[in-house]
């Protein structure tokens, strides 16, 4: 089936590059991308057009980084840093999801908040129960979104409510992946919660495991100088965090890893050398007072960046708004290493959580030739001045103010699904 976009198409390619095709046109077929054009090739004349007018169509995000069962308490417990906040807040408030209707009403939800601002594909945390990880998973792919879910694994300093013994995890964790459905849209990855809440022993079963079925791994980095010093005490045998998962094998170019706030040269260089992805979680790091990653020197390294609204560390779900936040954060250490450091600019950030994140689940630069389309519509037609502004200054005002009722369509993978 072919089909016609029309409207202002906005895309990012390339780090910092934005193409613009005011009153273009994007070519569907059967879903996937065939072509944009700024006038209506003739070959294509004949096709049913979508008219969006007027509009903005443009990349929908990636969120690389966010804990679905942390969803009922987003917005609250911000008084306290990482680790004081995982024991008064995030463990109660996981351990409500053994209930697994509860999970599914939850899950509902939260799919639905991320799809209606524009979410197409995650890398998300659940919990550590089996059945509700496969709710969760189910309730995205009914949504439409894409991506990977992992039943998150935790043998060690949990809490009385939300803790697995070794043996459980392993065997768990191998009934979860054998559940999976094959063809699905949301894929599992390995989610070992980070070092201080996996023994030795469960770290190498996951490292096994990933070797052996070629999964993809999440996980934490470097969040916090009291977590780097916790780490250092339970690997002593490892000069640095990054080492306590390299030595199982879980620290390779199918990696996401969170935060990197205190990732110094060393451990950057060694991120680099395995191809880890980054995910930056702007907002949590400032929320839980962890710090403000060096996200100018990471991109300068060639590291590939990446963002996450990590709800609910994170308080901010659309990723406009973590956009915004990764912008701003990068403005303060600009403004604290003497305006030696540039900043993001709207359109750096724009590639971050789109195009950089989309890489992680093949896709190509932007809106690709090929590739299935994740997009979009923003109608901004009611806010001041739009008739008088330019396309880039429309877009960087969606960034800062679109708010959910302002995305008028969503597609996911080919699919209209908003
Ligand atoms: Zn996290």
């Amino acid at each position: 089936m072919k089909q016609i976009l029309h409207g202002h198409i906005v895309h990012a390619p390339k780090l910092g590059a934005l193409e613009i095709l005011e009153n273009g046109y994007m070519l569907l077929e059967n879903g996937k991308i065939a072509g944009i054009a700024g006038a209506l090739p003739d070959d294509w004349k004949g096709c049913e057009i979508i008219d969006y007018s007027d509009r903005i169509i443009m990349q929908s995000f990636c969120d690389m980084h966010l804990h679905a069962p942390q969803y009922p308490m987003l917005g609250m417990g911000m008084d306290l840093p990482l680790l004081e906040w995982l024991n008064t807040y995030t463990f109660k408030t996981e351990a409500r999801f053994a209930d697994v209707d509860y999970a599914r009403e939850i899950y509902r939800r939260l799919a639905k908040e991320l799809i209606d601002n524009g979410t197409t594909r995650v890398c998300a945390f659940s919990s550590l129960h089996l059945e509700s990880t496969l709710v969760l998973m189910e309730e995205f792919e009914k949504a439409g979104i894409c991506g990977f879910v992992g039943k998150v694994n935790m043998d060690r300093n949990g809490s009385p409510e939300l803790q697995e013994n070794t043996e459980d995890s392993i065997r768990d964790t191998i009934k979860w992946l054998d559940a999976c459905p094959k063809d699905a849209h949301i894929q599992p990855i390995l989610t070992p919660r980070f070092t201080p809440s996996c023994t030795n022993e469960l770290m190498a079963a996951l490292g096994k495991l990933a070797k052996e079925r070629g999964l993809y791994v999440q996980s934490h980095l470097s969040e916090n100088t009291s977590e780097i010093e916790w780490v250092r005490s339970l690997h002593p045998d490892c000069p640095q965090y990054w080492e306590s998962y390299d030595k199982y094998g879980l620290f390779n170019s199918h990696t996401v890893m969170a935060h990197c706030v205190h990732s110094d040269e060393r451990e950057r260089k060694a991120i680099k050398d395995h191809n880890v992805v980054v995910a930056h979680c702007p907002d949590s790091n400032i929320n839980l007072i962890s710090g403000v990653a060096p996200i100018r020197q990471m991109l300068n390294e060639g590291i590939w960046v990446t963002l996450g609204s990590d709800i609910a560390g994170g308080a901010i779900l659309p990723m406009m708004g973590v956009i915004a936040e990764a912008i701003r954060s990068s403005k303060i250490r600009r403004i604290h290493s003497n305006w030696t450091v540039d900043f993001l600019t709207v359109a750096e950030g724009y590639y971050l959580g789109t195009t950089s994140g989309a890489h992680y689940f093949g896709a190509g630069d932007g809106f690709a030739n090929g590739d299935p389309l994740h997009a979009i519509v923003i109608d901004d037609r009611h806010y001041v001045d739009t008739h008088r502004l330019s396309i880039r200054d429309r877009f960087e005002r969606a960034i800062y103010r679109a708010k959910t009722d302002d995305i008028c369509a969503v597609y996911s993978a080919g699919r209209k699904v908003k």
